[in-house]
């Protein structure tokens, strides 16, 4: 049943059995691990794309949550520039003040905060939330729902604007949230919120972006409809080139603001390329099976003629990769992260080491398989000495292939 509607959910892939994709596990806990169904399907009446089965949200956000929006310098330019954006758009009139729900680290508000703009930011995972703090951003450590945008309406008054990246998608009770941002919004204030776009995914087969924590994959036509059971309406669309195609969606209470021709737009494509049709969907799942068998059968090629293999990214994403198509510590030797909180770890499910990434030095292996695909420039760039002494990259987005 749709999370959002009630209607019926057909599902468009079982990846069966996996593990929380962020859960890292120490060496000696690996009879401990939780696993889960990782289903997704589309909703046949408001065309929600979602998960078929819901992980409690404690287990995957809390103090030990691992993820650092600014680990990456092209993400943090990123919301340095959304900052940037979002103050000169919807913060311009008298002591505004801004929101932000799931602010990780601070990434973005830290920008706001040091021009002295009233702000807070809602973050149930404390270690994240206490990075926050030490960059002089107020934090609130818990989950925003309903009763949440009460306390915070009752302690420092309406909001101007309500900013979310890479959370929204996380939160299945989307009731709860609208029904907040309906308390908390002044009534012409903005909620606007950045997503993986599921046009994207669609069209480069980026499976991985299904994990347990994200819920919905959304589209204009689907934000739309979910918006309009709550009084809201999007009223602009953009693009983002980040974490692999994403939409920055900008919703207001309904008749606030005339939505541009960008939405209209957006909406017509999605409807001309069928994005919830049984058709297209099962062509993703069809393009899922084919780059399993092609990426397990170059990995055990690789092998069989002795070519060491290491990865790069213990992404969340990575979870479902290596889960769903069975690839373990016997084809890849370790994958190495930037984040320390992974290092010394397994990654969940597969138990392949998890190491610095200072080691991806002499003596080089052959191949790498890049996990973090979405920082391929980036990461390319930072281990040009990798290619140059003739290593190898494995990409499998939106093919496999070796570059
Ligand atoms: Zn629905």
């Amino acid at each position: 049943m749709c999370r959002v509607c009630g209607g019926p959910v057909r599902q468009f892939f079982d990846f069966g059995r996996q593990p929380l994709s962020d859960a890292f596990v120490d060496p000696d806990r690996v009879d401990e691990e939780y696993f889960y169904r990782l289903a997704v399907g589309t909703c046949e009446s408001c065309g929600m794309a979602q998960l078929l089965d819901e992980v409690d949200r404690d287990r995957m956000f809390h103090d030990a949550y691992p993820y650092h929006s600014s680990g990456s310098v092209h993400m943090r330019r990123h919301f340095e520039q959304t900052a940037g954006r979002l103050s000169g758009e919807h913060l311009r009139g008298p002591d505004p003040f801004v929101v932000e729900i799931g602010c990780n680290d601070g990434v973005m508000l830290r920008a706001l905060a040091k021009e002295g703009l009233r702000h807070l930011g809602v973050e149930p995972s404390g270690g994240v939330a206490e990075l926050a703090r030490l960059q002089g951003v107020r934090v609130r450590t818990e989950f925003f729902e309903e009763a949440t945008a009460a306390r915070i309406v009752a302690a420092d008054g309406p909001a101007d604007l309500v900013y979310s990246a890479n959370t929204i998608c996380h939160i299945p009770y989307l009731d709860s949230v609208f029904r907040g941002l309906d308390t908390l919004l002044a009534p012409d204030g903005a909620f606007v919120f950045e997503d993986p776009y599921l046009g994207d995914i669609l069209e480069r087969t980026a499976f991985d972006q299904i994990y347990d924590e994200h819920f919905y994959f959304f589209t204009v036509r689907s934000v739309q409809a979910a918006a309009a059971r709550f009084g809201f309406e999007v009223v602009d669309v953009e693009r983002l080139p980040v974490h692999g195609g994403e939409l920055r969606y900008t919703l207001k209470r309904v008749g606030r603001q005339t939505p541009s021709r960008a939405v209209a737009e957006l909406a017509a494509e999605e409807e001309r390329r069928g994005l919830d049709t049984p058709e297209v969907l099962d062509r993703f799942a069809a393009g899922v099976e084919r780059v399993r068998t092609e990426l397990t059968e170059l990995l055990r090629k690789l092998r069989a003629d002795g070519k060491r293999i290491v990865g790069y990214g213990a992404t969340a994403k990575s979870a479902t990769v290596t889960n769903f198509c069975g690839i373990g510590p016997d084809s890849i030797d370790w994958v190495c992260d930037v984040t320390p909180a992974k290092h010394g770890k397994l990654m969940p499910g597969s138990h392949i080491p998890v190491r610095p990434t200072e080691a991806l030095t002499e003596p080089y292996p052959d191949y790498a398989l890049l996990f973090a695909w979405n920082h391929a420039e980036e990461i390319t760039a930072k281990e040009r000495l990798f290619r140059e002494s003739g290593g190898r990259w494995i990409v499998y987005v939106p093919e496999v292939r070796v570059i």
